[in-house]
């Protein structure tokens, strides 16, 4: 496929191309349609960003009928009927049913520009400038998110020291034996540790682009505990294991922790539209007007797609079922799959419909496997520190059919890759061949 204008004209900063290089013209639900008219099973959703698909047709209507009607585009952050609309679908469907009462603070359309608010809020509401963030967390790459991330790929390139952050390791960072909330605990307790008192943590509860790290219900409660104690506030940025990616709405609920400050983005406007916001409690709310800008927060068309995904898929708790049951899929599928290779030192891991199949570091194992995954037309990423983990981030409204397609395309591909390094399965498959 002729990529040559994309060579010629683009920036070398340019990353998902190099990984799919092909010429992307349609794409409905959980298939994408290159201009040689082949179709892909889209088993990577924009990162997280296309939860319910892409073009979902509920999605689209309404935004059709928006703009049929002339209604506003953009409107900085004035009021709007839109916006509204979106107000008072959140406080219904997410706050209420929660007796929530939380702030709304609509920033810039990126994420990593609600995780800045988020940062400087904290930093003003507590007098204070540490920030406690975690080992393979990813929060944007702007100044202040770039420097509560922990990879370094990201950090070079910023060109100046990120300061006023403190990393700790993340839950099971130093092994399944040792507990780094303990470790946390510590350092804060002990006037001499030589950490500086902290406004605010900031966590991820599954770590997205750090390897599908999964932070145990445990963990995080104490956390919160840990927060209370030290007058910390607990930030959770949901941005992408956020709406409904792991079961619930909000991917710390099953915890029972309640954070002090939200970030979400991503899959907020349901339909790939850029949007972000940042959910903290009343009294954290001391912004003077206007004090932290941004000419796109008010993007109408995000707020119509929003609100209809909320009004559609999280009125009640069905949606949310369906991810578990999808998640019983993914999760039996490669479970299958770790078994049947046991010298391949594979592993899972995982939480609703984010699941990761972990190779060895340091072989480029999941980056084969991604590749050939790609060549027999399923799109998926590899994420962690090396790149080590094949990261499944398959659309939460997939239908079953696509899903184990796209399952049974990531078995042979594995197969094929093993088998091409002299591993061989342990048993054979029902039927002999990949499903
Ligand atoms: C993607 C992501 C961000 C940054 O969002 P951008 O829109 O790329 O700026 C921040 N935090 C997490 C957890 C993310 O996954």
């Amino acid at each position: 496929m002729d990529l040559k204008i994309f060579d010629r004209m683009e920036s070398e900063v340019r990353g998902y191309v190099r990984s799919f290089p092909v010429v992307f013209k349609k794409a409905r639900g959980s298939i994408l349609v290159d201009e040689a008219s082949k179709e892909y099973i889209d088993f990577f959703s924009g990162a997280g960003t296309l939860n319910y698909g892409h073009n979902n047709p509920i999605l689209k209507d309404s935004l059709i009928d928006y703009l049929s009607t002339d209604g506003v585009v953009h409107g900085l952050d004035m009021a709007t009927s839109a916006k509204k609309f979106f107000l008072e679908t959140v406080d219904r469907v997410l706050f209420k049913p929660r007796d929530w009462n939380y702030t709304l603070q609509f920033t810039g359309p990126t994420g990593t520009n609600a995780v800045e608010a988020a940062l400087k809020i904290a930093r003003q509401v507590k007098g204070r400038q540490n920030i406690i963030s975690f080992t393979h967390g990813f929060h944007g790459v702007s100044g202040g998110s770039l420097a509560v991330t922990a990879n370094a790929k990201f950090r070079n390139a910023a060109g100046v020291a990120l300061a006023n952050t403190t990393f700790m390791p993340f839950d099971g960072y130093l092994g399944p034996d040792i507990n780094t909330m303990a470790y946390l605990e510590r350092m804060l307790d002990d006037p001499s540790s030589g950490l500086d008192h902290p406004a605010a943590v900031i966590v991820e509860t599954v770590q997205g682009e750090g390897g599908v790290n999964v932070a145990t219900q445990r963990w995080l409660k104490e956390l919160q505990k840990l927060c209370r104690k030290h007058d910390m506030l607990l930030i959770v940025d949901d941005i992408q294991v956020g709406c409904g990616r792991t079961g619930n709405f909000f991917s710390f609920e099953c915890a029972g922790i309640e954070p002090d400050i939200i970030t979400l983005s991503k899959s907020l406007s349901g339909f790939g539209l850029p949007m972000s916001l940042v959910l903290m409690k009343p009294e954290l709310d001391i912004w003077k007007p206007g004090e932290h800008s941004g000419t796109f927060r008010g993007n109408n068309l995000a707020f119509v797609t929003a609100s209809q995904a909320l009004n559609s898929y999280w009125a009640d708790d069905s949606f949310a079922g369906e991810t578990a049951r999808k998640e019983r899929i993914v999760r039996d599928w490669l479970e299958n799959l770790v078994h049947s290779y046991p010298m391949a030192g594979l592993s899972v891991r995982g939480r609703g419909l984010i699941q990761g199949l972990v190779t060895p570091a340091d072989d480029d194992l999941a980056n084969q496997f991604a590749r050939r995954c790609f060549e027999h037309g399923v799109v998926i990423e590899t994420s962690g520190a090396n790149d080590e983990v094949l990261k499944l981030l398959p659309a939460l409204t997939i239908e079953d059919e696509l899903l184990e397609r796209g399952l049974g395309v990531i078995e042979r591909s594995v197969a094929e890759v093993l088998a091409e390094k002299g591993v061989r399965a342990r048993v054979l498959k029902f039927g002999g061949q990949a499903r």
